[in-house]
């Protein structure tokens, strides 16, 4: 529950919850251990209408709001993180993005696959040279009469082993702000897949580099106008921010509730690790933590609902949600495998996997560096916060 949440998201956090324990529970260590993907639950979202979470419910998607979208992720991230983060590549880094920036024709061809999850999506911004400094990419699309000539690579895409659609962002001039995407189907010409990562955590969310040479995009998937696509493609970060940081608190959550349940039925020195001080301090303060992430998350989450990814307030809410959502997760996970001792420290237990997956949250979708980065310059342009 939250104050945030209306009786549509009670019911639907009952509803995913429901979902995560019986589809991705029985699975979560297994596909870590395989670095396998729960293509068959990704389907199933598509079922509850969860793949289109916030998309434009005349082309299939449920037109719900952030808080929905973050909530989701909680409940499926507090049971599988590296299944959620490719539903959140899927929902919000492709199909949210779709929705709000597509053209009619492009919505009418695109969503109603997307949602079903008839088709799997990605989002290819960041590339071999370019990660934090996003605007830094070299992907070229060069036009020729109705196609663009796509030439270079991306890398880090999420679900790119398994993507039948890719929102790409390429540049189109000399600038830094020459930005438009490109909606790339995986059979066009010139297009591949290349290596899939070998990853230190979540491991059953496939990542891949994507190769373009002379890869050919009818002109009809441009999104927008020739180098317009800046604005928006920061908006969709708000939107990836704090609904990863949905995924930071499922996490947290998840960790805590496993130490907690260990400390008290582990007993040395004939008492439950629990009866002592120095543990009950780790938990109350990841419960503080993750108390403290949830309030700011669904604040920021409510925000954005509200007013929309371009607002100030959202800006820095999100950011620092991100921000905080993501250390206490890696923190929490990692005070969990104290409390379990040398237990903590196998793949027989959970708790390590909460860690490894925890700390891709201070990574992906811009590192904890960048949030502070983007936090300081809101401040110095006299933004302030609470007020
Ligand atoms: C598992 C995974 C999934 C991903 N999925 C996607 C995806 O689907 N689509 C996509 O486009 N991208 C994706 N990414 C890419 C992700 O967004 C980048 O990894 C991230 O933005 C950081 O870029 P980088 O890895 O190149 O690190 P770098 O930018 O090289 O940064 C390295 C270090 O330098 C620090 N640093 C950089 N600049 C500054 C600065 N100005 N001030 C202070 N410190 C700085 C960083 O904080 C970091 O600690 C994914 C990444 C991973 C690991």
């Amino acid at each position: 529950m939250s104050l945030f949440f209306d009786d549509t998201h009670s019911e639907l956090q009952r509803t995913v919850r429901r979902f995560a324990e019986t589809e991705l529970a029985p699975r979560a260590a297994e596909l870590d251990e395989s670095q396998g993907f729960n293509l068959d639950a990704m389907k199933k979202l598509g079922d509850l209408g969860l793949l289109g979470v916030t998309a434009d419910p005349e082309f299939g998607g449920s037109g719900m709001d952030v808080i929905a979208a973050t909530l989701v992720m909680e409940e499926l991230g507090a049971v599988c993180a590296s299944t959620t983060l490719s539903y959140l590549a899927h929902a919000i880094l492709a199909v949210n993005n779709l929705s709000a920036n597509g053209s009619r024709e492009q919505k009418q061809k695109y969503l109603p696959r997307l949602c079903s999850g008839e088709w799997i999506g990605s989002m290819a911004m960041s590339e071999p040279g370019a990660g934090s400094d996003a605007f830094g990419m070299q992907l070229q699309a060069k036009r020729q009469g109705d196609k663009y000539i796509l030439n270079g690579s991306k890398m880090w895409i999420t679900n790119g082993p398994y993507s039948d659609f890719f929102w790409v962002y390429a540049k189109t001039g000399p600038t830094k702000r020459d930005v438009t995407t490109f909606i790339v189907e995986k059979d066009f010409k010139g297009f591949r897949v290349g290596k899939k990562l070998d990853k230190f955590g979540m491991r059953a969310s496939p990542t891949s580099e994507l190769v373009f040479e002379n890869c050919e995009v009818p002109v009809e998937n441009r999104v927008g106008e020739e180098g317009t696509s800046g604005g928006h493609m920061n908006r969709n970060l708000l939107v990836e921010r704090v609904t990863i940081a949905g995924i930071s608190l499922g996490i947290a959550r998840a960790a805590i509730h496993y130490a907690t349940q260990y400390a008290k039925d582990r007993k040395q020195f004939d008492k439950p690790l629990f009866d002592f001080q120095m543990v009950q301090k780790m938990l109350a303060d990841a419960t503080a933590e993750y108390l403290a992430s949830r309030s700011l998350t669904y604040e920021a989450a409510a925000w954005i609902s509200r007013e929309g990814p371009g607002s100030k307030s959202g800006l820095m809410l999100g950011t620092s949600a991100k921000l905080f959502a993501a250390q206490t997760a890696t923190k929490v996970a990692l005070d969990a495998i104290q409390i379990l001792g040398g237990y903590g420290y196998t793949k027989e237990y959970p708790v390590e996997r909460y860690m490894r997956d925890a700390k891709l949250v201070e990574i992906g979708a811009g590192t904890n560096e960048i949030m502070r980065v983007i936090l300081a310059r809101e401040l110095d342009k006299g933004q302030l916060p609470g007020v």
